[in-house]
């Protein structure tokens, strides 16, 4: 039974006479997934049959075949998956508010079920989708352990203040997940059949400048794995560890969680479960839980969580009072982008992001600061910021993108620090704190 609170309807049409279809957007994974669960559910109690369907956009916020190809790849495994659960599943390519209703047409559906996703672009595709449909359109959120609707209905300003919340209600959510249960009347597949996995990457109109990277294997499988990995490994000392740069002492999850080959509740769970030190599980569960479901309210309620517009009113009056400050070094996105600054450990960190597609979480604080004290604006930092991380890293496009940048340029889910030039009362980082932290000549030598 799939909590009513993660349910959302998004129109007003009563239930019509037709098979389900479960329009995969954010969640890309077979198990574990409210969404295909809710889908799922819903065939059973109408005797209907249940399918699901991706629609292939070419052009998502900057990605390029680096992201592409992971997703893809990931989604040859979904249709495998879900080949032995006798659920057919079809690839579309096109504007979602074009080719959802077609097909929905086309397979005489009864009801449209999709996942969640705060970002602006989801939300527009929903609203399209919604005008064009006439059966009933819902929203499961599959992503966040507590359904990012009803946990909170504001903006919330603090870690704190959503993590009370978080405390309250966490018992309620956090529970196991059924297996998806195999569909066992025939149904006849949509006439693409299997999909032709080598066309679809072969046709792709995406820039295929930033190559895939190999360290990480895309799909449900191998995050599963991964997850394991981490728990026998690296969660037990996390909470010192992962502030560490130059060690391997994060989890590496979020290329998995961003495309949604893992369940965020999988690995909560898991960690609750395993007997590793409490404040590793603590430390690891605030950052999985609070930060990340932070994030994702943060772009649920502040549409203008990419610009400066989406700043608090104290950091927007902080970084306007120093707007005209000299700025010592300035550079151009061409010099970023190719790690060309006098800062050694700035240049490692932003090759550790374009050669690997995912920078150290310590680094790119200092990363996304030094960007604000190396522009001529905060505007400027942050189209600079959204540009390179959207482009180069796995886990980009993502809420804990907008919501970390923002936090770094902006203040976001801070408070004021002491005033000083360019920043104002924006937390500021240098050099100095990073050489006093950890091994700075070491990260630097890991990514030369
Ligand atoms: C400037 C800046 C940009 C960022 N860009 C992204 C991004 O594009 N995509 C992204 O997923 N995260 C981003 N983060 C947040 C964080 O740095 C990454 O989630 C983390 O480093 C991912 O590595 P991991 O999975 O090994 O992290 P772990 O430390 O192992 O954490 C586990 C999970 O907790 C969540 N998490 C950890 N730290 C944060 C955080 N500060 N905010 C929200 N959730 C968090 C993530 O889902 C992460 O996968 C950014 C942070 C900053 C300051």
């Amino acid at each position: 039974m799939i909590h009513p609170q993660r349910i959302h309807s998004l129109n007003t049409f009563r239930p019509a006479e037709g098979c389900v279809v479960y329009w995969m957007q954010r969640d890309q994974r077979v198990e574990d997934n409210w969404a295909m669960l809710y889908a799922r559910e819903q065939a059973l109690e109408t005797g209907q049959p249940v399918q699901v369907v991706f629609c292939l956009v070419p052009g998502f916020l900057g990605a390029t075949i680096r992201q592409y190809g992971f997703m893809l790849r990931g989604l040859q495994e979904v249709e495998r998956l879900l080949e032995r659960k006798g659920i057919p599943f079809s690839l579309l390519t096109g504007q979602p508010g074009t080719v959802i209703p077609g097909y929905l047409l086309e397979v005489k559906a009864g009801l449209l079920v999709t996942d969640f996703n705060p970002l602006k672009i989801s939300m527009q595709w929903q609203r399209e989708v919604s005008a064009a449909i006439h059966i009933p359109f819902v929203e499961v959120d599959a992503h966040n352990i507590l359904p990012c609707r009803t946990v909170s209905d504001k903006l919330e300003y603090a870690a704190f203040t959503l993590r009370k919340k978080v405390e309250r209600q966490l018992p309620e959510f956090l529970t196991d997940f059924p297996l998806l249960m195999p569909q066992s009347a025939q149904v006849s597949r949509h006439p693409d059949m299997k999909t032709a996995w080598d066309d679809v990457y072969r046709a792709l109109k995406v820039d295929r400048s930033v190559p895939e990277v190999d360290w990480i294997t895309p799909g449900e499988t191998a995050a599963s794995a991964g997850l394991s990995d981490f728990l026998a490994n690296r969660l037990e000392g996390y909470a010192t560890d992962r502030n560490i740069p130059e060690k391997r002492g994060q989890s590496d999850l979020s290329p998995w969680l961003h495309f949604g080959h893992l369940s965020a509740r999988r690995v909560a769970w898991e960690v609750q479960r395993s007997k590793a030190d409490a404040g590793s599980k603590m430390a690891f569960l605030e950052e999985l839980i609070v930060r990340r479901e932070l994030s994702d309210n943060f772009c649920l309620h502040n549409p203008q969580y990419d610009t400066v517009a989406g700043f608090q009113p104290w950091a927007r009056g902080t970084l306007d009072k120093h707007h005209s400050d000299a700025r010592e070094f300035h550079y151009t996105p061409e010099q970023f982008e190719q790690a060309a600054t006098h800062d050694d450990l700035w240049n490692a960190a932003q090759r550790e992001m374009t050669v690997t597609g995912k920078m150290h979480g310590f680094m790119r604080m200092y990363w996304a600061k030094k960007i604000l004290e190396w522009t001529v604006s905060p505007e400027e930092a942050m189209a600079v910021a959204i540009y390179l991380n959207d482009r180069y890293q796995l886990d980009g496009r993502d809420p804990n993108g907008y919501a970390g940048i923002a936090w770094a340029i902006g203040g976001t889910h801070d408070r004021p620090w002491g005033e000083r030039e360019i920043f104002g009362m924006i937390r500021y980082m240098n050099y100095k704190g990073c050489l006093r932290k950890f091994d700075v000549r070491k990260y630097i030598s890991l990514h030369e």
